[in-house]
């Protein structure tokens, strides 16, 4: 039995109506890695939002729109973008609900914000305008293309699963992580100091936040990507196993 996996998507005006969104990209590696994707809509109902995540075993928190600013406590930011209160809501509990559940969680660009919020930290709003001397991190390059690197830092979850401390990375994000929450320590920056990776504190909770977009990349020609796919799927897998177990005899 392959584990089933929730993944977080957006709505937004399409051909007339609201429609659910994600990018196919992360439907496909998350099969490629052997974990079955569940598309969890925006549902700001904290409740149903609980009750799902009692029935996978995993989570991933996808990228999309600048969360709104009054989450954290902060003045909105000229340059932030519109907010999209039921996604921030849905996203919220089920960041928080994953942390109180220990529920294997990989979160991707706005995941990794969503999760440093959910837990207490707060955002940089703009890097262009917010970090001095900071390199491109929402260029227009293709989705695909690694454009700047990445220090890794020895000893964390991160590094073990990537197998590396210096990679590159693509990057479409003009936001950042600014206080990072207790439960969660840095374990990636780019060379300009940028935050590019956060992970739980906590040994029993397998949760990685990343700034980057890996779902684009597990067709590259380095591994890197597909590596932190498989260890996700790994940590499912063990979630799902101990859920079996833990079922009562019928
Ligand atoms: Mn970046």
């Amino acid at each position: 039995m392959r584990p089933i996996v929730a993944v977080s998507a957006t709505s937004r005006p399409t051909e007339g109506a609201e429609r659910v969104r994600l990018n196919e990209a992360y439907v496909s590696a998350l099969h490629q890695a052997g974990v079955i994707p569940l598309i969890l809509p925006p549902l700001d109902d904290t409740a149903a939002v609980a009750q799902v995540l009692g029935v996978v075993d995993g989570l991933v928190l996808s990228g999309g729109e600048d969360i709104d600013p009054i989450v954290y406590g902060a003045e909105r930011h000229p340059a932030t973008g519109a907010a999209h209160e039921s996604r921030d809501n849905c996203e919220l509990a089920l960041a928080r609900t994953a942390r109180a559940m220990g529920l294997p969680t990989l979160a991707i660009c706005r995941g990794i914000q969503v999760l440093n919020v959910a837990l207490g930290g707060t955002l940089i709003q703009d890097i262009p305008s917010q970090v001095g001397g900071a390199q491109t991190h929402d260029g227009t390059a293709a989705r695909t293309d690694r454009v700047h690197r990445v220090s890794i830092f020895p000893g964390t979850r991160l590094a073990g699963a990537l197998e590396s401390h210096d990679i590159a990375v693509n990057s479409v994000h003009h936001q950042a992580l600014d206080r990072v929450a207790a439960d969660l320590r840095v374990s990636a920056r780019a060379d300009d100091g940028v935050i590019e990776g956060v992970e739980s504190c906590d040994p029993r909770w397998f949760a990685l936040g990343v700034q980057w977009h890996p779902e684009e990349l597990t067709r590259d020609a380095e591994a890197w990507d597909r590596r932190l796919f498989s260890a996700f799927a790994a940590a499912c897998r063990e979630r799902a196993a101990s859920r079996k177990e833990n079922q009562p005899l019928r």
